[in-house]
C-alpha cells in the first residue's frame, strides 16, 4: 500500500506500525482498534507526572510522584510476611520502599549507595512515608538526572497489551496525525464554542505538557477532552434521533378513540385523574391519531398513576377493534397488571387474556387460539410474550412497564415483532426510574417523552429512619405501638443469598420470632413462593385489617396499595439498591395519617451502603433518589443497558458530562439542518455497532 499519498487515517491499518504483528493486532481488535485514527481515539483514562522530581521533603501521602534518592539501609525483614524494606534518602527527607515480592537480583541491586528513581503513591507508613513496591530505576552516579517530556498517558488497556506498548504505539501514529485526520464539526461551530482543532486536541491528550492541569484531565474535565466528548455524544444524540426520523417514515393504525367508551371508563374509576394524568393521556391520544407510530416514554414515580393511563391508551386499540398488549418484566409486576386491568375493562365488555411462560399446556393453547383469532382483546404478560411464536389478529399497541431494564436493541426487536401488514405498533414505555429530563432525553432521544410529575391528592411524605440490627428491640416497640394505634405495619425481610428459597425461610422464621415478641399482634407472612391466590387471600385479609402485621419478602415491592399501612420496617436494608428502596417505600404514605419507613442494618456498613441509607433518609423525591443513583452506580446499570447509544461511550460519561448534553441537543439540530453529510461520519468514528443503527 502507497503510505505517502493522501490516504486517511480513517482508512491505514494499524499494521503499518513498527511491532505490530498478528498477535497484537489481534489484541487491539478486541478493542474495537483497527485503524491509526481507531488508535488515535484510544483515550488515556488517566496521566500521570513523571516530568518533576519530587523532593523527599515536599511529598504527601496520596500523591502519585516520582523522586530520586540513595538506599541509605536494605533488609529482608518479617513483618507479619517477609518482605525487602529499603530505606531512601535524598539529603532533604526519608522515604522507605517496601517489596513484598522480590527476587535475588532485586535484593542484590538495591544495596546501600544505590541510587535511584521511583515512580509511585506515598502513603503513611509506620516509619514516616512509604511508596509500596513502587516502579524504580537505577541511575549511575555521573548520569544527568533525565524526566519525561510530557505527562504519562495512562491507556485503557486489555491482557497483553503494556502501557509502554500503548505509548510506543501513539507516538508512531501520532507521526501521521498530519496525513487526513479529518473534522468533522463544521467550522462555525468550532468558533462559536472555541473548540480546539481535532490535530492540537489529540496531541494534547496523548502528550500533555509539562504544565497541564493534571487533576483537571484526570477528572475528564479538561476543556480539549470536553471537545471529543462533545463531540462523542453528538455522535450518539445524532444516531438516535435518525432512529426516531426513521420510525416516522413507518405507518401504523390510526388510533382514534370511541368517546363513549372512554367516558364509561372514567365514570367507574374511584379517582379521578390528576391534571398531570390529563396533560399525558392528551399527549398519547394525540400520537395515536398519527399515521405513524407512536414511540413515547411515560415517566412517573411510583405511585405516580402511569397504569390507568395506559389503560386509556389500551381503549384506543379497543375502540378500533384491534388488540393491545401490556408487557411487564416480571410475573408478579404482569400480575398486577392483569388485576387491575381485568378489573377496569371486564365491566366495558371487553376480553383481557392472560400469558405466561408458566400456564399449563392446555390452558396455553387456549390462550394462543384467542389471541389469534382476535377474541382476545387486551393481553397482559412477561416479555416472554414475544418469544414464543405468539400470533396476533391485530395488534395495534404495545405498552411495555419498566422499560429501563430493557435497551434500545430490545426495543427495536419488539417493534419488529409486531409489524404487520406494513404496519407497526404504537409504542407506550413505561418507567419509574424517574431519570434527570436531559440525561432522558438523551438516553432515549429516540422516543417522545411525557412525565407524570404530580402524585395523587392525600399522599403523604414518609419520615425516615436509619437504625442499626441491635436496635431492633426499639423497633419492636415502636411496632406495638402503632398496632396499638391500629395502624397497619409492613416487616420486609430481603434477600439472603440469590435463591429464594432461603429468603422465604428467611421470612418464615422472622414471622415466627415477631409472633413470640407480640402475641397481641395479629401477624401474618407473605412471600413469593406462595400460590397467586393464596398471596391475593393474605392481601385482602391485610387490607381488611384483619392482620396488624404483614411479614413479606420483597414481592410488596409491587402494586400493593394499603392506605392503612403507615410503618414499615426493612431488614438488612443495606442490601437493597436505591430504586429498590423507593419502591418499598411508596408502599406506605397513601393514608391520612403520617407514616414511618425504618431502615435497619447489619454492621459493618460498606461507604456504599451508608451513602444509599443516608440518601434515602434526607429524601423521599423519586427524581433525587435517581439521580444519586446514578452517580453512584453510573448509567449502565441504572439505566440497565449496555446497549451503544447509552453507554459503550469512549470516553463521555454522561452523568458526569451531563452539563454539555443541552448544548448537544441545540447543536444537533443545526446540524440535522445544515451539516447532514457528516452523520453517517461521526456515527462511523464515536459508535462500534452503527451498523446495526443503520439497518433499522
Ligand atoms: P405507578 O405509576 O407506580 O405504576 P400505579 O398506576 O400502580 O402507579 O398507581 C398507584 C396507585 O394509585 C394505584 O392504586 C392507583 O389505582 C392509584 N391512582 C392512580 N391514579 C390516581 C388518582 N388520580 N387518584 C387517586 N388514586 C390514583
Ligand atoms: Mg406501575
Amino acid at each position: 500500500m502507497d503510505i505517502t499519498t493522501s490516504t486517511s487515517l480513517a482508512k491505514m491499518p494499524c499494521t503499518i506500525l513498527k511491532g505490530v504483528g498478528s498477535s497484537l493486532q489481534a489484541k487491539l481488535q478486541k478493542l474495537g482498534i483497527e485503524t491509526i485514527q481507531d488508535l488515535l481515539f484510544h483515550l488515556p483514562r488517566a496521566y500521570q507526572d513523571r516530568t518533576r522530581i519530587v523532593p523527599l521533603r515536599c511529598i504527601r501521602p496520596g500523591q502519585v510522584v516520582a523522586i530520586e534518592a540513595k538506599v541509605k539501609s536494605s533488609d529482608v525483614l518479617f513483618q507479619g510476611r517477609r518482605q525487602l524494606i529499603c530505606l531512601l534518602s535524598d539529603g532533604s527527607g526519608f522515604l522507605t520502599i517496601r517489596f513484598f515480592h522480590f527476587n535475588r537480583s532485586q535484593y542484590n541491586n538495591l544495596k546501600t549507595g544505590f541510587r535511584l528513581r521511583c515512580f509511585g503513591e506515598v502513603r503513611f507508613g509506620k516509619n514516616g512515608y512509604e511508596m509500596i513496591h513502587p516502579e524504580y530505576v537505577g541511575i549511575l552516579d555521573d548520569q544527568p538526572a533525565s524526566v519525561e517530556e510530557y505527562l504519562t498517558p495512562v491507556y485503557p488497556t486489555t491482557e497483553g497489551i503494556s502501557q509502554y506498548s500503548w505509548r510506543r504505539l501513539q507516538s508512531q501514529a501520532l507521526q501521521w496525525i498530519d496525513r487526513g485526520m479529518q473534522e468533522l464539526l463544521p467550522p462555525n461551530l468550532l468558533q462559536k464554542f472555541k473548540f480546539s482543532t481535532l490535530k492540537e486536541t489529540l496531541l494534547y491528550l496523548h502528550r500533555p505538557p509539562p504544565d497541564a492541569p493534571i487533576q483537571l484531565l484526570i477528572d475528564g474535565k479538561h476543556p480539549f477532552q470536553a471537545r471529543l466528548i462533545f463531540e462523542e455524544l453528538l455522535a450518539h444524540y445524532l444516531s438516535l434521533r435518525k432512529l426516531r426520523e426513521n420510525a416516522k417514515k413507518h405507518s401504523a393504525v390510526v388510533l382514534s378513540a370511541e368517546g363513549a367508551l372512554i367516558k364509561k371508563f372514567l365514570q367507574q374509576l374511584p379517582f379521578q385523574l390528576t391534571a398531570a394524568q390529563q396533560r399525558v393521556y392528551q399527549e398519547i391520544a394525540d400520537d395515536l391519531l398519527q399515521t405513524h407510530p407512536m414511540m413515547r416514554l411515560l415517566q412517573g414515580d411510583v405511585g405516580s398513576g402511569k397504569t390507568v393511563v395506559s389503560a386509556l391508551a389500551v381503549l384506543h386499540a379497543v375502540s378500533n377493534g384491534c388488540q393491545a398488549v401490556v408487557m411487564a418484566p416480571t410475573e408478579l409486576l404482569a400480575e398486577q397488571h392483569l388485576k387491575n386491568f381485568k378489573q377496569w375493562l371486564e365491566p366495558l365488555d371487553i376480553k383481557v387474556a392472560w400469558l405466561s411462560g408458566q400456564l399449563k399446556a392446555k390452558e396455553r393453547r387456549e390462550t394462543l387460539a384467542i389471541i389469534e383469532n382476535g377474541e382476545a382483546q387486551v393481553i397482559i404478560g412477561t416479555h416472554a410474550l414475544f418469544q414464543e411464536g405468539v400470533e396476533f389478529k391485530r395488534l395495534a399497541l404495545m405498552v411495555v412497564d419498566e422499560q429501563h431494564r430493557f435497551g434500545v436493541h430490545q426495543r427495536l426487536a419488539l417493534r419488529e415483532k409486531g409489524y404487520h401488514d406494513n404496519q407497526y405498533p404504537h409504542q407506550l414505555i413505561m418507567t419509574a426510574t424517574p431519570i434527570p429530563r436531559t440525561l432522558a432525553m438523551s438516553a432515549y432521544a429516540d422516543l417522545d417523552h411525557s412525565i407524570i410529575d404530580e402524585l395523587p391528592p392525600g399522599r403523604k411524605l414518609v419520615t425516615t429512619t436509619v437504625l442499626s440490627n441491635n436496635r431492633r428491640n426499639d423497633v419492636i416497640a415502636r411496632i406495638r405501638q402503632a398496632c396499638h394505634e391500629k395502624r397497619q405495619v409492613y416487616w420486609v425481610c430481603t434477600l439472603i443469598e440469590e435463591s429464594e428459597i432461603l429468603q422465604c425461610q428467611a421470612a418464615e422464621k422472622t414471622a415466627e420470632s415477631l409472633k413470640q415478641l407480640l402475641p397481641e399482634c395479629h401477624v401474618a407472612l407473605i412471600h413469593g413462593r406462595m400460590k397467586s391466590a393464596e398471596k391475593d387471600k393474605i392481601m385482602q385479609d391485610f387490607k381488611a385489617k384483619q392482620y396488624d402485621l404483614l411479614v413479606a419478602t420483597t414481592v410488596i415491592e409491587v402494586g400493593v396499595d394499603v392506605p392503612n399501612a403507615s410503618l414499615m420496617v426493612v431488614e438488612n436494608a443495606e442490601r437493597l439498591g436505591l430504586a429498590q428502596l423507593h419502591q418499598l417505600r411508596g408502599r406506605i404514605g397513601r393514608g391520612s395519617v403520617g407514616s414511618y419507613c425504618v431502615l435497619l442494618y447489619q454492621q459493618p456498613l460498606s461507604e456504599g451502603a451508608s451513602k444509599r441509607l443516608s440518601i434515602m433518609r434526607k429524601s423521599c423525591d423519586g427524581f433525587v433518589i435517581a439521580q444519586k443513583d446514578l452517580e453512584i452506580r453510573g448509567p449502565g446499570e441504572v439505566l440497565g443497558t449496555k446497549q451503544a447509544g447509552i453507554v459503550g461511550m469512549r470516553i463521555a460519561n454522561i452523568v458526569r458530562d451531563q452539563y454539555l448534553l443541552p448544548k448537544v441537543q441545540e447543536v444537533s439540530l443545526e446540524i440535522i439542518r445544515h451539516h447532514a453529510s457528516i452523520i453517517p461520519l461521526l456515527e462511523h468514528r464515536w459508535i462500534e455497532s452503527a451498523e446495526d443503527y443503520g439497518r433499522v
